[in-house]
């Protein structure tokens, strides 16, 4: 077991820079049975701080498979309506909401991927307005990682599990700089490089951005009037800062849902629900996936597009150097919280309405109509490689250089 000095020194980050947790606010996470220990400290830290109350959803991927394997298939169509209450209520109350992301990439393997492709369905459909609402900024929310023995053998294959463990905990403590004296003001300096990068591309207001490597990506993206580039640190309505996720690289906004076109390859492999889809190209015209290609987990891929009509487009560009701390680890994680954050990326589904200027006062029907893709899934997939050629067009034509040899040309 790692010394809890540290621990607790990472417990602290996550409740307190993480989802900044106010007083009188409560506190739900969501933990995998083997993260207990780190759960109770978050727990502690999060009362310390003057929580309401903590409430902890406990989760374990085992039981989740067998239930997939073995239950009938009416199951799948159903979520009780107490889930939705929970999550509903608590979010409607204002509370923090805090997951700690670690998942064997492989669990659900010899699952069928429809069983799980119809519940994460109608699981997105029940949570709807919890998600939308966190995804609005209503809520403060976080992810962070813990290392679990599966997960950890996957990305360090070849030692002993605690070895792999010990491997685990030492990339997550210094990828999320808690290695560092003063963890808090590091994140301070941090956020406040993004949001040097931020500025420069919104000053820009980009129209086109054109991708091209040497793996085959060719790719134009259409950005919408009025999108905002976002990174760093969140803030709510009601102006409380909060980072969704730690780490985190990348500064991103939203595309105009029906003005992307050509070509996307894969640059990393992408954990979908518990399979992974590893060397999958898709090809867009006028925004709409209509071609995709996988060498593995086509299944899975194919079930992600084809949930709705807005899991057809996208919802999220993001830059990442490719000379960044956890790119220059070489190590991939199977984990999107952590790869997303080594490599530039899109996501396949719905947009951040928070991209878009005043998009508080926006309904559903108004944010489609600026460009904003609405859908029940968003799942980020890693592009960037170290030769990613990125061109930003300006209203007035100028081509700007905004990605060199896969990092900043700025
Ligand atoms: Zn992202
Ligand atoms: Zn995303």
């Amino acid at each position: 077991m790692e010394n809890n000095e540290i621990l607790k020194k990472y417990a602290a980050l996550a409740v307190k820079v993480g989802v900044n947790i106010q007083k009188g606010q409560t506190l739900i996470l969501n933990s995998p049975i083997e993260c207990a220990h780190f759960a109770r400290m978050i727990s502690e830290t999060a009362f310390e701080e003057g929580a309401k109350d903590v409430v902890i959803n406990w989760n374990d991927e085992i039981s989740s498979k067998i239930r997939y394997m073995k239950a009938p298939e009416e199951i799948f169509d159903v979520v009780p309506e107490w889930q939705k209450e929970f999550y509903t209520s608590y979010a409607r109350e204002g509370a923090a909401f805090l997951s700690i992301s670690a998942s064997d990439p492989e669990v659900m393997k010899d699952v069928n991927p429809e069983r799980i492709a119809r519940f994460q369905k109608s699981r997105r459909s029940a949570l709807k307005e919890y998600s939308d609402r966190l995804m609005s900024n209503k809520n403060t929310w976080s992810i962070v990682s813990v290392p679990t023995e599966a997960w950890s053998k996957k990305v360090f294959p070849g030692v002993s599990t605690e070895e792999a463990i010990e491997k685990m905990w030492n990339s997550i403590f210094k990828i999320v700089k808690v290695d560092k004296e003063d963890p808090v003001a590091a994140w301070e300096e941090h956020k406040n490089t993004l949001e040097k990068n931020m500025k420069i591309l919104n000053d820009y207001n980009f129209k086109y951005l054109y991708y091209k490597n040497s793996i085959g990506t060719d790719l134009k993206i259409e950005l919408p009037k009025g999108h905002l580039w976002l990174g760093g640190a969140d803030k709510t309505q009601d102006g409380i800062e909060f980072i969704a996720n730690m780490p985190t690289e990348e500064v991103f906004t939203l595309p105009l849902k029906t003005g992307v076109n050509g070509i996307v390859v894969s640059s990393k492999p992408l954990n979908c629900n518990g399979n992974l889809v590893e060397n999958f190209s898709l090809t867009f015209k006028d925004g709409k996936i209509v071609d995709f290609k996988a060498e593995k987990g086509y299944d899975s891929l194919k079930h992600l597009i084809e949930t709705d009509e807005g899991s057809h487009y996208l919802g999220e560009v993001a830059l990442v150097p490719h000379d960044s701390p956890i790119s220059n680890s070489n190590i991939v994680f199977f984990n999107t919280l952590y790869d997303e954050n080594a490599s530039c990326h899109l996501a396949i589904g719905k947009a951040y309405p928070v991209c878009i200027k005043n998009s508080d006062h926006m309904s559903e029907e108004e944010l489609e109509k600026a460009g904003v893709n609405i859908s029940l899934v968003h799942d980020d997939f890693m592009i960037g490689t170290a030769d990613l050629e990125i061109t930003g067009v300006t209203y007035d034509d100028r081509e700007i250089p905004v990605f060199r040899n896969g990092n900043w040309a700025f």
